[in-house]
């Protein structure tokens, strides 16, 4: 048996970044650019005024009083220098005008016909923006491998990026096999189950930013598997479930082989999962995922999602993991590791976590309800306040906004 780690890492070494595309700069939100992004000029490009307010020399200040000449709104420049004792009405944004380093701010004066009284002490360089302070002309202000977000997008567009180019989003055929399954809207009928896993796998893929292709059902023979498998080779990556084990009707493994992969099968060394095979066929890689509904969801967290980020560009493949304070007592009676569903929560800074209730891994509302995979050890023996690891799934957990949600 493997452990997580190994498995991930094996499967990690095939895969690499595929091509990039170019989008508009907005169509680049949530993808990951393959180029450096430079500075073409400072921002802000010239001095201006951070407030509403009046702009002046400081050092020929010679009393509270100044005279105002000319107004400045945003938009405009002024080349004519100020005078000393004088000063320009500016609004924020406008380039501060020549022989000006300093601007107090519309509150902070009195008007009296054409003249100002500076109410308060006023510091030489107050309220302006630098030129060059947000970005220097010909610096890295976007590397390459960076996810870009709206932030990202912003500053991009500040830099007069119209379009760029990204790495494409994988395309990913997912097959559901068993001669048990109908889809979701037949009518139910004995002995048959609901194909859920190609939709929650959808969803996975759509979460992490890939195209998901929907394969269908295979059912239990050799011959309909390798067809329906061949079907999925044109996308980038193909994940299978069920059919994986070593049950009379488990043809995955048997279908990669025939048609040419070369299946590397592990017995992971986790719960709930177990099965997994990894193959590279006709250059593609395929995950053969257990069926079991819960297993074959962690079994794409665990797996399949690192590696579908590594395809589309991205540096941070793994999610976060903290120390939790466990809320009840907990044990593992196995001897594999238990990845048990929790409930991840911050009570003054801290993660605290308690289970989802049964764990039995066909249960899929052990998903439901929570945010995270408790990792326990073999035997581990755990009483409430003890530190556990624990994957956060949850993608409001990752951007750190773990705020209350309305009534
Ligand atoms: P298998 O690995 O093919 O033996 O499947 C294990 C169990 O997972 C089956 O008995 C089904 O209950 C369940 N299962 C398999 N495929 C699916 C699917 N696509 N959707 C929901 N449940 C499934
Ligand atoms: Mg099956």
């Amino acid at each position: 048996m493997v452990s997580i780690e190994q498995a991930q890492q094996t499967i990690l070494e095939y895969i690499t970044p595929l091509e990039t595309e170019k989008v508009s700069v907005l169509q680049g939100l949530n993808r990951v650019t393959p180029e450096d992004h430079i500075a073409p000029w400072d921002i802000p490009a010239a001095d201006n005024s951070a407030m509403d307010g009046f702009a002046f020399s400081h050092a020929t200040l010679t009393s509270n009083r100044l005279r105002m000449t000319g107004f400045l709104p945003a938009g405009e420049v002024r080349t004519i220098p100020v005078p000393p004792g004088e000063a320009v009405r500016i609004m924020t944004g406008a380039p501060v005008p020549p022989d000006c380093d300093t601007v107090v701010p519309i509150e902070d004066v009195k008007e009296y016909g054409e003249w100002i009284c500076l109410t308060s002490s006023v510091k030489a360089g107050s309220h302006i923006r630098k030129q060059g302070e947000d970005i220097r002309h010909g610096n890295v202000v976007i590397p390459a491998g960076t996810l870009l977000r709206p932030q990202e997008i912003g500053m991009l567009s500040a830099m007069g990026t119209t379009s760029l180019a990204v790495y494409r989003r994988a395309r990913v055929a997912i097959l559901a096999t068993g001669d048990e399954l109908l889809e979701p809207g037949a009518t139910p009928a004995p002995g048959k189950i609901i194909n859920s896993n190609s939709y929650s796998l959808a969803a996975q893929v759509l979460d992490a930013g890939g195209d998901p292709v929907l394969l269908g059902i295979a059912p239990d023979t050799l011959d309909a598997t390798c067809e329906k498998i061949k079907s999925g080779l044109n996308a980038d990556i193909l994940v299978i479930t069920g059919g994986v084990s070593v049950g009379d009707r488990d043809f995955v493994k048997m279908a990669i082989e025939q048609l040419g992969g070369n299946v590397t099968f592990w017995k992971v060394n986790m719960k709930p999962g177990k099965p997994l095979a990894f193959a590279i066929l006709d250059g593609k890689p395929v995950f053969a995922l257990p069926g079991n509904p819960v297993a074959a969801m962690v079994s794409f967290e665990l797996f399949v999602r690192p590696s579908l980020l590594k395809a589309m560009g991205h540096l941070r493949i793994f999610r976060s993991k903290v120390k939790a304070l466990l809320q009840e007592p907990v044990t593992n009676k196995g001897k594999r590791p238990h990845l048990v569903r929790g409930i991840v929560t911050v009570h003054e800074g801290r993660y605290l976590v308690s289970t989802t209730g049964n764990q039995s891994s066909g249960r899929l509302s052990s998903l439901i309800q929570g945010n995270g995979l408790i990792k326990l050890a073999p035997e581990a023996l755990h009483t409430p306040g003890d530190e556990v690891e624990v994957l956060l799934l949850d993608r409001w957990f990752e951007l750190g906004c773990v705020g209350d949600v309305i009534a």
